[in-house]
């Protein structure tokens, strides 16, 4: 039997099929499932989805959406340049596709966030088009089948990846198949502790019969992450509202809303006058918080400074916000859904926020 009819025969019985995006399937939330499922786990993924899709019902409804709205959604999802390009990309459907999302491959893969393994997937999944993908979960199912050694970022090895993965691509039933291959990567070919006993792949898997599952894929050669460190300040008036900045729309969290971030060898003190004209009349640093992101670690030092009658002299239109938590409303996880006002905030900055507004009597 074939590794495509195998795959199948095993989806037919243990795949997942009432997922939210394959339910009335659309090529628009194929989409969105598949942006959000880049890097993120599909229980994850979930509420996020639904919310959006309440949110963004439609491509057009997603293209003149504020970004600030757009990233509001995807506030503790991560990778904001996701949410970013998604945005991006449904504006360039409403205005060079008419508001109608694109079904050549070529049109999807042009999408501002889009590569080839995902506008496969969209298309296999919405349209049953016949397309190979070759997302992380497929890497490794791949990788181990066919004993493949060597880090997949280099091109060598992707390029023997690709080759596996256009073979096994079958004629028919792509939307299933697609959903299968990504299906048992995630839930029995993991990444620690596969269950190869019960894998109907293992009979062909080289990996399995050659005692190699435990080594492959070929992780990426390992780099010490640099540490940078940063002072962030919250910086708060008399009404207990915290001064936040929208931060440049690229780069770390952009377009997200931050709070003012300075040097450490700085003095508060002199910096807030400096470079906000503000007072500060008391000030207390809390325990250095680390947030790693894929290339480096960030040690913030939060302090909280309470200013001397700010007045409006801080603010800049549409820059800064003086902000302030909706006690009654907030919620443990992601507080920034549910605050006072709806802006995208970085994860930590959400976690410091509840920390100070916590602590208050
Ligand atoms: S037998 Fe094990 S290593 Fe091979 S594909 Fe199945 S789960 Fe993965």
């Amino acid at each position: 039997m074939t590794f495509s009819k195998k795959l199948l025969n095993w989806y037919a019985q243990h795949g997942r099929k009432n997922l939210p995006w394959q339910k009335n399937r659309t090529a628009y939330g194929v989409w969105v499932s598949e942006i959000m499922l880049q890097q993120t786990q599909v229980v994850t993924v979930i509420p996020y989805f639904e919310k959006f899709m309440l949110s963004f019902p439609d491509v057009l409804a997603l293209a003149n959406a504020h970004e600030d709205d757009v990233l509001h959604h995807w506030s503790g999802l991560g990778y904001y340049a996701r949410a970013r390009n998604l945005h991006r990309a449904a504006q360039q459907v409403r205005d060079e596709h008419n508001g109608v999302f694109p079904l050549s491959f070529d049109d999807v893969l042009a999408l501002p966030g889009v590569g080839q393994s995902t506008a496969g997937a969209i298309l296999a999944q919405a349209e049953g088009q016949r397309h190979a993908i070759l997302d992380g979960n497929v890497k490794r199912v791949l990788a181990r089948f066919h004993a493949v050694h060597g880090w997949s970022g280099q091109k060598k090895v992707q390029d023997q990846l690709w080759v596996f993965a256009e073979s096994h691509t079958p004629k028919k039933q792509l939307a299933d198949y697609t959903q299968a291959i990504m299906d048992l990567g995630a839930t029995l070919c993991k990444r620690s502790k596969p269950d190869c006993e019960v894998c109907p792949l293992n009979a062909q898997c080289v990996a399995f019969a050659t005692e190699q599952v435990a080594l492959l894929p070929t992780p990426k050669p390992r780099k010490t992450l640099p540490v940078k460190s940063v002072r962030m300040l919250l910086l708060r008036n008399d009404s207990q509202q915290i001064l936040l900045e929208k931060r440049p729309p690229t780069g770390i969290w952009g377009g997200l809303w931050s709070l003012p971030e300075m040097p450490l060898s700085d003095k508060v003190t002199d910096w807030c006058s400096e470079h906000y004209q503000l007072e500060i009349n008391t000030s207390e640093e809390l325990p250095v918080v680390r947030h790693t992101f894929s290339h480096f670690h960030l040690d913030i030092t939060p302090c909280i400074a309470d200013v001397n009658n700010p007045g409006q002299s801080v603010m800049e239109a549409e820059r800064r916000v003086w902000y302030k938590a909706c006690q009654s409303n907030r919620s443990k996880q992601n507080s920034e859904q549910t605050m006072g006002l709806s802006l995208g905030l970085a994860t930590p900055v959400s976690n410091l926020l509840n920390r100070i507004y916590e602590e208050k009597p």
